[in-house]
């Protein structure tokens, strides 16, 4: 029996009153989208604190970002009357746990100031592991290792728990001796990763009753949000701990179980009630966010999922309007389309705070912020970066900027070792202060460089290799468009084959980001009008304050709400991702259907569902078909509406690149190249070949590209080299020195390199 709420409760209704009220026992708070799970979560912790249940460092919450714990922590701050001074254990898992780690790191073999390394410093573990083994690194990638380490460390295994099965996963049977292995490394160097953070504590845990005695005894009450999306090692600490008092109250909803592609178990919530037998579930079943028309449509979809609770939802908000679906011709005019629309948002009265774009990927952000630039709508990218600014992206345009640009030494430093080409900080130092001596850009310091002797043999040739292909992607630029340019580069420097060869989730991402470079490029006649067009798309970045619209994943809009809610790019491939389909399971489907419903129910007024009937494909034009899930919204409840504002002609729209009819203009294209713009004829004018660096305009490296000799060290002065020490002049080439060194015999070194020694 619930007592009497207090006033301060009374908007709540009942059964969130209960949730928050029954704070002796178990709780399990099943309940869909939008039902006030996480409002009735955050009365219960200020109801916690203000009735002195406990003081706030007696109490452990777990969030799933660190965004929602620094809200829940103010909403709490003002709930209590700003009377609470910190939440030390508030904070997602991965939070929690480094801090609980740091207080007993000396029982997992650490200092208590170990370094958490992040996933580049675990591959280059891994890939030294590999090597040490002598094992193929192609043939067992880093990066698959990687992603079984954290399979395991997800469900709780240590080494010595691994089955024979999974042993076998990697290298014929060697995964547990490399998670052995890789384990005492990082122990040696004082460090763990992110899985180590939950493997670690849940350990501790296990092993010593007296610390898990103290943390039960600490923690008076726990309370979990979005508990559909623990997984299996974060299950088992949350049950150690709560054994004892059993005050634990966690709250999610099946349907929107989106990460189990991250070790999320959504058997969690089954478990529960059998770990904490009497649980009291809550079920809420009104939702407060959505209007009538987007609940229907969003229960109607995730009603084609066939493992789930199952669950009621209604609600008394205004009957609201149908949720929109608008099929355009391509993703310029669903972009096009998405901007007039929230145009007209603005013109009555929304505030732009109020509305969000939701992806499925990454990549589909480049044609909204495109648009969005044009028109001059102010946007952020929540939870990832703006296009233009991821680094694949960075990487694509360095090199495309160099081949326009070769005095761009920031884009030559960027990539002259990326793709990795064993060119180090010692020979980046050894390019600047040549670069600095002779006053000429970083890639003709290079150039030289790669001639003489100042370098290691290796080091020249690759640095020559990496100026050929800079010369020979100049000329290429000139005949072909600046997207198949793209394409060739991205190839040749070895950036694909990077790419391919890294195995993670992250790098299929990449992939399709510099295919939608590619596709953004198609838009553009000559590589310098791109570049112009990239970077006033930077500058504009660097705006400050105003109100925005937000754009961002459907996984990163979790727990979140908007008025104007826009899904674009609803058609198979896209969503469900290409991913999901090949993968072709049923759990696959259903959890892209999850997402779905996720994302629909982020919208409390109006949400819009766009389908282009046409995207581009490396240069193709493919036809898509519209998203299965677009057939499973309820018709009632939707309002279709196709657009083909576009003004193509099929014909014209379904041209592939042989079939184009100007295909001999882009084969062969003299004409072109004369009606390029100026920014490609100053690209063009201050080329360079390898061997003789030749100047052909007056820019800033016109004067220094033509190395002059110097005239104070003639045929027979005995000079000074910091590396090869004294010799003599005996020959003189341009600036470079022919000198027979006193101990390092006769070398090829460039003037600026030594000194007169008298
Ligand atoms: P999700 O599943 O998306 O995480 P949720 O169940 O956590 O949703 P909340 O975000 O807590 O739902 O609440 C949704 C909206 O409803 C919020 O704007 C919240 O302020 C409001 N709300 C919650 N409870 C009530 C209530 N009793 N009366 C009025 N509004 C409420
Ligand atoms: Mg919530």
């Amino acid at each position: 029996p619930v007592e009497a709420a207090p006033e301060w409760l009374s908007h709540l209704n009942p059964p969130q009153r209960e949730a928050v009220m029954t704070t002796q026992g178990p709780v399990l708070m099943l309940a869909g989208a939008g039902t006030g799970k996480t409002a009735a979560l955050t009365h219960r912790l200020a109801h916690i604190v203000r009735e002195r249940l406990a003081w706030p460092s007696e109490i452990l919450c777990v969030t799933f970002t660190n965004k929602a714990a620094r809200e829940m922590r103010e909403r709490v701050g003002k709930l209590t009357g700003g009377a609470l001074e910190g939440m030390p254990w508030l904070g997602t898992f991965h939070s929690i746990g480094a801090k609980m780690l740091r207080r007993h790191a000396e029982l997992v073999g650490l200092q208590s100031n170990f370094t958490i390394i992040d996933t580049d410093d675990q591959l280059r573990l891994l890939k030294q592991l590999i090597r040490d083994a002598e094992l193929d690194e192609k043939r067992w990638p880093p990066r698959q290792l990687a992603g079984l380490l954290d399979r395991w460390k997800n469900r709780g295994l240590n080494p010595e728990d691994l089955d024979a099965v999974e042993n076998e996963a990697y290298a014929n049977g060697r995964g547990q001796e490399f998670y052995r292995k890789y384990q005492d490394r990082l122990k040696a160097l004082n460090a763990c990763d992110f899985g180590d953070l939950l493997l670690h504590v849940l350990n501790i845990l296990r092993r010593e009753p007296d610390i898990l005695k103290q943390y039960q005894q600490r923690f008076k009450y726990v309370l979990v949000d979005e508990y559909q999306d623990t997984n299996a090692v974060q299950y088992l600490w949350l049950r150690l701990i709560a054994q004892e008092r059993k005050n634990i109250c966690v709250v999610g909803d099946d349907d929107q179980s989106i990460y189990s592609w991250r070790g999320a178990e959504v058997a969690n919530i089954l478990r529960f009630e059998k770990d904490f037998p009497g649980a009291a579930v809550i079920k809420l079943e009104q939702n407060y966010r959505s209007t009538p028309q987007i609940l229907a449509a969003a229960s109607g979809l995730i009603a084609a999922n066939s493992e789930r609770l199952g669950k009621t939802l209604w609600t008394e908000m205004p009957e609201g309007t149908k949720v929109r679906v608008i099929g355009v011709w391509d993703a310029p005019e669903e972009a096009r389309r998405v901007g007039e629309e929230i145009e007209r948002l603005e013109r009555e009265g929304a505030p732009l705070e109020q509305v969000a774009i939701l992806v499925r990927a990454q990549y589909q952000t480049r044609e909204f912020e495109d648009r969005f630039i044009q028109i001059g709508l102010n946007y952020r990218i929540v939870g990832g970066f703006r296009f233009y600014e991821r680094a694949e992206i960075r990487d694509a345009l360095a090199y495309l900027r160099v081949v326009a640009q070769p005095a761009d030494d920031l884009a030559f430093e960027r990539i002259y070792n990326t793709p990795k080409r064993g060119l180090g900080a010692k020979t980046l130092e050894k390019m600047h202060q040549h670069a600095r001596r002779t006053d000429q850009p970083l890639a003709a310091a290079a150039l030289e460089l790669a001639d003489s002797d100042e370098l290691p043999a290796r080091a020249r040739n690759t640095i020559a290799g990496l100026m050929q292909g800079f010369l020979h992607w100049r000329e290429q630029a000139e005949k072909v468009t600046p997207s198949e340019l793209l394409r060739i580069v991205l190839e040749e420097s070895g950036y694909n084959a990077m790419l391919s060869a890294d195995r993670s989730a992250e790098s299929a991402g990449r992939a399709d980001n510099l295919v939608e470079l590619a596709r953004a490029m198609e838009e553009y006649e000559t590589l310098g009008d791109f570049l112009e067009h990239v970077s006033l798309v930077m500058d504009n970045d660097r705006d400050g304050g105003g109100e925005k619209v937000t754009i961002m994943t459907m996984h990163a809009a979790k727990g979140l709400e908007f008025d104007h809610v826009f899904l674009p790019g609803w058609e198979e491939g896209v969503f469900p991702s290409q991913r999901a389909l090949d993968e072709g399971g049923l759990a696959s489907l259903e959890e892209e259907r999850r997402l779905a419903y996720v994302a629909i129910t982020r919208a409390r007024r109006r949400c819009t569902i766009l389908h282009a009937a046409n995207r581009r494909i490396y240069g193709q034009w493919t036809s898509s078909i519209p998203s299965r899930f677009v057939e499973e919204l309820p018709d009632e409840h939707v309002e279709s509406e196709t657009t083909m504002t576009g003004g193509r002609s099929l014909w014209q729209a379904n041209w592939s690149e042989s079939e184009d009819p100007f295909a001999h203009v882009v084969q062969n294209r003299p004409e072109r190249s004369q009606a390029r713009g100026p920014g490609w004829q100053r690209a063009l004018a201050t080329g360079y070949d390898t061997k003789q660096v030749r100047v052909r305009e007056n820019t800033r490296s016109a004067a220094s590209f033509a190395a002059k000799p110097r005239s104070d060290l003639p045929l027979g002065s005995r000079v000074f080299h910091d590396k090869f020490g004294y010799g003599t002049v005996m020959g003189q080439e341009g600036n470079k020195l022919e000198i027979e060194f006193e101990k390092a015999g006769t070398k090829r070194v460039i003037d600026s390199f030594v000194k007169a020694a008298d």
